[in-house]
């Protein structure tokens, strides 16, 4: 009989990669995907353990995991990701329901692990995080039309507030062939729209090349046929040379959407988080970017009440977001993690960076929906991705929104998924456009 496993992926879509590639694994060894732990002879949870809240939905996971265990109703528990690197030492001891723990780089041992679970044993494996990313096969699980390529593993930046760089070891470049291939792979599967992920993806290239090869790849991965849709996330910004502008803007496959994390905008604040680039260059380099690339919509990431955020320094980053109209903001509160650099320096009370982050929220709320309102009368391209089962319409996006982070369109029509339509937009409500279709 074969033994049936459940798969839960926390996290960014870097570990949910991870989650595919072991789903692939699991498959190909006989194990049988089932939708739930319980009733489950396995339970895999692929952790994110990158900030506070994150490291609690991972424990609140497992320990809700571990009562289908505890009734009798799930055999095993196996841990991975970045909670499981992060915590290696102590986290069997802190969950004794765990059974086996896998670490960052040890994804491609999940059968043994399973393996060794359904024989009532346990298993930890901890591979070196800086080797070389290992080249598996995964299962896609989003789609129909979209795939995230995860083009390189780990971070050099080592920015003062985060952990990445010590939970997923150096940068390591996949091979720019590997990559292609993967997406070739994926546009004969019908994927239509690539989202090119790393932590900074700017600097691809520079440990396996010597130099960045960002503007190379993008234009490989343009010639592949039925790929139509190239999406760049995560880029650092001090890294944008002419060359890489000027292929944004020229190749009509890379959409005019770029998401460009600066966390902050004062200067001081900047130097101390270990950030390259001052406030000044970050206003240049978005200057530049719209004027040689008309219609871009710009994402970044912030942080509120990072170490050292006064009153002035937090009111210089709202004065910047009011000039900036930055179409597509998130922000997160300062959350000190352990064994970095901030988490030793005097912090903003939690509160109070809790307050700011809302506070950004509420401003960036009307730069977002006027931008949304400028779509009201336009026909735009929309990728469609099936019937939202709520409302009874299709559903898709635009160049302009990300899966999971942005909004999306709804709309009258008959467009079969993982095809475009020419979709006219009438009306906009809580980041979502309606409209109808027009054409293919
Ligand atoms: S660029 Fe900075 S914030 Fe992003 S993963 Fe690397 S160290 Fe962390």
């Amino acid at each position: 009989m074969e033994h049936t496993f459940a798969l839960i992926s926390l996290g960014c879509p870097k570990n949910l990669v991870n989650s595919e590639q072991m789903l692939y694994l699991m498959t190909e060894a006989g194990y049988q995907l089932v939708p739930d732990p319980e009733g489950a002879d396995l339970a895999i949870i692929n952790t994110c353990g990158f900030i506070d809240s994150a490291k609690s939905e991972a424990i609140d996971t497992i320990l809700e995991t571990a009562t289908y265990k505890k009734n009798g109703s799930l055999g095993g528990i196996i841990v991975t990701g970045c909670l499981a690197e992060r915590y290696q030492d102590s986290i069997q001891k802190e969950l004794p329901e765990i059974d086996a723990v896998l670490g960052v780089g040890s994804f491609g041992d999940i059968v043994e692990a399973a393996d060794a679970v359904i024989k009532r044993n346990s298993f930890r494996s901890f591979a070196n995080d800086s080797i070389s990313v290992d080249e598996i096969p995964r299962v896609v699980s989003t789609g129909p039309s979209w795939a995230y390529l995860r083009i390189a593993e780990g971070c050099n930046n080592f920015c003062a507030f985060c952990a990445i760089p010590f939970i997923r070891g150096r940068y390591r470049s996949r091979k720019m062939e590997n990559i292609v291939e993967e997406a070739k792979d994926l546009a004969a599967h019908g994927v239509k729209e690539l989202i090119v992920i790393a932590q900074d993806i700017t600097l691809y290239g520079t440990d396996l090349y010597g130099h960045r090869c960002l503007t190379q790849l993008c234009r490989k991965l343009s010639e592949i046929d039925g790929i139509e849709w190239i999406r760049l996330h995560y880029l650092y910004p001090d890294q944008f040379d002419d060359e890489l502008i000027d292929e944004i803007a020229g190749n009509i496959k890379i959409v005019k959407y770029l998401d460009i994390p600066i966390q902050h905008i004062n200067n001081d604040i900047l130097k101390r988080m270990n950030r390259r680039g001052s406030g000044d260059e970050i206003r240049e380099l978005f200057a530049k970017l719209r004027t040689r690339i008309p219609g871009l919509v710009l994402r970044t990431s912030l942080i509120a009440g990072l170490p050292g955020e006064g009153e002035a320094e937090f009111e210089e980053l709202c004065a910047f977001l009011r000039e900036a109209r930055i179409e597509r903001a998130g922000v997160f509160p300062f959350s000190p993690e352990e064994g970095t650099p901030a988490a030793e320096m005097p912090a903003v009370p939690a509160e109070e960076a809790q307050r700011r982050a809302d506070l950004i929220m509420e401003l960036q709320a009307p730069i977002m929906d006027a931008f949304n309102r400028s779509f009201i009368g336009k026909t735009i391209r929309v990728l469609c991705e099936g019937r939202d089962e709520e409302s009874g319409l299709l559903s898709g996006r635009s160049f302009a929104d990300s899966p999971e982070i942005d909004g999306y369109v709804l709309f009258e029509g008959f467009c079969p998924p993982g095809e475009f339509a020419e979709v006219l937009i009438t009306s906009t409500e809580d980041g979502i456009l309606y409209g109808e279709e027009t054409g293919r």
